[in-house]
């Protein structure tokens, strides 16, 4: 730890914005404080779908090797079912992962500290004051901090967001995660349509199943055998849930979850990952975009360290390149995550791809990112 507690950048939130951001401005010599309110390692709601895009990421990183070593399970297919029987099945541009946010995350987190960075977790970012011209305080559940600049890294909603206009808001969606035993994917990502949402299954490193369903809440007033009454009118679903046995205590429930476009900027605090905005669960791109996201702000933060870049420039440049690469992915999107809601609709595009296959792989493009690499 630095003795004066100055740093050039610190960055609010150890997920994969958060720690890739730390990651790249360390290795370019940067003074960077990591912070994260929980203590890793820790499990955290998400399908746990990493999609063919993020390996590059990784590699430039320098972890695609630590997740391999874990055991990251290599998807290849995927695999769409509606509650009205449709179902299509496709291969993957690439290999995609399934690897657990317990590993995933740890692994981020200790490459950060590994390339000098301060990484505090356990440590709640409570307040920051400041802006872009004087320095930034940052006030935690330890102690103080300050800097040149701050990266809002903190995820879809965090109590730093209180005055954000998305959390004005309101947003019916829930979701739950957890893990499972008694069933094998094969290297297939399936995703089944129910009424009033949609549920993931992926295997991970440990040769359990993730399961994570994302759903309008009023599912949740019908219940049957543990899983809201909606999910069981999936029968291909149905027959897995059949099989499956959940790991105790690791349950994961989240409500309020919004898609709405954010602000790149906050009080001068410069947001990165899902704190910029978040794309449906339906891609399975959300990870990716968290760490192109970071990919984004690193040169502009180090030429604005430098003075070779103005406020005004560095705010503009961001926000421009952020649109450029999210906007259109984030809007079709929030239009599938929506028929996929609706049962005649999720019906309707399950078909069209079944007899109509580039389809399919059209829109499976449409939500992504360039693909650098497509083999492991
Ligand atoms: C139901 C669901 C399923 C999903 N499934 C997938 C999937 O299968 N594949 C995929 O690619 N994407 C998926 N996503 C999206 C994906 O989880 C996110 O896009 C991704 O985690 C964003 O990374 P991030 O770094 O921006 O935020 P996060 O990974 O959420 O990290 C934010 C971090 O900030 C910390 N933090 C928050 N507030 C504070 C504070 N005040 N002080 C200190 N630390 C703080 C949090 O503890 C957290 O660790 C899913 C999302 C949902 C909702």
């Amino acid at each position: 730890m630095k003795n004066n507690r100055d740093y050039d950048i610190i960055v609010i939130g150890g997920g994969l914005a958060g720690c890739s951001s730390t990651i790249q401005l360390a290795k370019q010599g940067y003074r960077v404080l990591l912070l994260e309110q929980q203590r890793y390692p820790v499990h955290k709601l998400c399908g746990e779908f990493l999609s063919v895009e993020v390996q590059d990421s990784f590699r430039q990183l320098g972890i695609l090797g630590a997740v391999h070593q874990v055991g990251a399970h290599p998807i290849t297919r995927t695999y769409l079912t509606t509650s009205s029987g449709a179902s299509f099945q496709s291969e993957l541009p690439g290999v995609a992962l399934g690897l657990s946010r317990y590993q995933l995350d740890l692994i981020l987190f200790q490459r950060a500290q590994t390339l000098g960075a301060d990484c505090l977790d356990g440590t709640f970012v409570k307040s920051v004051t400041g802006n872009l011209e004087q320095g930034f305080l940052v006030n935690t559940s330890k102690e103080n901090f300050r800097s040149r600049l701050v990266l809002g890294c903190h995820g879809k909603r965090s109590s730093l967001d209180l005055n954000r206009p998305f959390t004005q808001q309101y947003s019916p969606f829930v979701a739950f995660k957890a893990h499972y035993t008694g069933l094998e994917l094969q290297g297939v990502i399936e995703l089944h349509a129910f009424p009033g949402g949609y549920c993931g299954l992926s295997q991970i490193e440990t040769g359990e199943i993730n399961l994570c369903w994302i759903a309008h809440q009023r599912i949740l007033k019908d219940k049957k055998a543990g899983f809201p009454e909606a999910l069981w009118q999936n029968s291909v679903l149905a027959e897995r849930l059949k099989s499956m046995q959940c790991v105790p205590k690791l349950q994961h429930r989240l409500s309020q979850i919004s898609f709405t476009l954010k602000d790149k900027f906050e009080r001068d605090i410069c947001m990165v990952g899902d704190s910029a905005g978040m794309i449906t669960p339906l891609c399975g791109d959300g990870m990716a975009m968290a760490l192109r996201s970071a990919e984004l702000v690193v040169p502009l933060v180090s030429s604005f360290l430098q003075d070779n870049l103005k406020e005004i420039d560095f705010k503009r440049q961001y926000t421009y390149a952020w649109d450029r690469e999210f906007r259109k992915r984030m809007r079709l999107g929030r239009l599938l995550h929506l028929s996929f809601l609706n049962p005649n609709l999720a019906s309707i595009g399950v078909n069209l791809c079944q007899s109509l296959p580039i389809l399919g792989r059209l829109f499976i493009q449409a939500t992504r990112g360039k693909i650098e690499t497509i083999t492991i």
